[in-house]
């Protein structure tokens, strides 16, 4: 299959490639488009065959539920029940965002491959011009996960789609570089309080000022929560294996030493200003202790790791403050849980 790449922006006249994509997925086909956490490859909700072919170009264990997108608030209501006050009160806050919420759904609307095993649908809508756009030219629902092969980190630019789906897929939307760069936060409002079943670019901090308190879910891989079925595989992982460092230079270049003795070449995922030049590869991801900057820059770091030749890759970690909850949950899984302890 040709997979063709377009781009859309302000300065061009975009009618007709959003009817071209709009064509595919009527006719059953998948598209891929940015959001303003990550690229993400979109089929029909409603249409089951149309949805298992996201399944297979991703590689995506047939278990792991996908995220319903719609292009107008109003439109949850044809796919949830149980929409609470306190969802009211989040959508009006925070839709369009990253905040994906979590219902009970409508028997018999939304494809049941897309929450394959729960009665229940993950519905959000996207902040990000293009997505808006075709979901309004679609005028339906998309099922829609992050455009990447399965277990590989989600792609923040269309260049990581193509590579990833190139022959995959038919289509996809350049938009440029995604902004928030790491996925939604997954908040399931069926349990009272709402629990957060995945950290993402809607804080805690922000989903509490409007509701109070909630259930934030295990941060360690190993415990996550049950109803969230995705969450128990292995994700966002460079190909070398990847082990998450404490920020204290002395640790970091000691474990350079070490490992260079044991004949290794190391990358190091970090800070703008970590002093460590004896590394093979450096990474930046952004001025120290600023996690907005570390989640928009962390796929593409984990990507660049896979350019090099490195035999391990060190990841600094941040605190957890913010989107810090995000971005050390994702390098957690992607690091499938190793510490580098000297
Ligand atoms: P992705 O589409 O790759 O961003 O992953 C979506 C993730 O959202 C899944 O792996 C689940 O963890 C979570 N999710 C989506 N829908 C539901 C749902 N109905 N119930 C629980 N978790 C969900
Ligand atoms: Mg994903």
């Amino acid at each position: 299959m040709e997979t063709i790449l377009i781009p859309v922006d302000k300065t061009l006249d975009n009618k007709k490639k959003y009817k071209q994509a709009v064509d595919i997925l009527t006719s059953g086909g998948v598209v891929a488009f940015p959001t303003e956490t990550v690229y993400g490859l979109g089929a029909l909700a409603t249409d089951e065959q149309a949805v298992q072919k996201i399944f297979e170009a991703k590689g995506r264990p047939s278990d792991n539920p996908l995220i319903v997108h719609i292009g107008n608030k109003e439109d949850v209501s044809n796919y949830a029940t149980g929409i609470t006050e306190d969802a009211e009160k989040l959508m009006t806050a925070y839709w369009p965002g990253p905040l994906t919420l979590v219902f009970d759904k409508i028997p018999g609307v939304i494809a049941s491959n897309v929450t394959p095993g729960v009665e229940t649908v993950g519905i959000r809508m996207p902040d990000h011009p293009v997505a808006l756009e075709l979901l309004r030219a679609l005028a339906g629902p998309l099922a829609a996960p992050s455009a990447n092969r399965s277990g590989k980190p989600s792609p923040t630019e269309a260049a990581h789609v193509y590579e990833d789906l190139k022959g995959l897929i038919p289509f996809i939307l350049d938009g440029g570089q995604t902004g928030i760069g790491v996925e939604s936060t997954v908040l399931d409002m069926t349990t009272s309080p709402p629990t957060i079943l995945r950290p993402g670019g809607t804080t805690q901090e922000m989903i509490e000022a409007i509701i109070g308190p909630v259930r934030a879910g295990s941060k360690s891989p190993g415990e996550q929560a049950p109803r969230s079925p995705g969450m128990k595989y292995m994700h966002y992982a460079p190909e070398a294996p990847l082990f998450v460092i404490s920020p204290d230079t002395t640790t970091i270049r000691e474990a350079v030493e070490t490992l260079h003795r044991e004949g290794k070449r190391v990358a190091i995922i970090g800070p703008d200003d970590l002093d460590v030049l004896a590394a093979d590869w450096y990474f930046a991801v952004g001025p120290r202790n600023n996690n907005d900057a570390m989640a928009s820059h962390l796929y593409r770091a984990l990507r660049q790791c896979d350019l090099t030749e490195a035999d391990i890759i060190l990841a600094v970690e941040t605190d957890l403050t913010g989107v810090g909850a995000a971005v050390m949950n994702r390098l957690i899984k992607a690091a499938d849980g190793k510490r580098y302890i000297d």
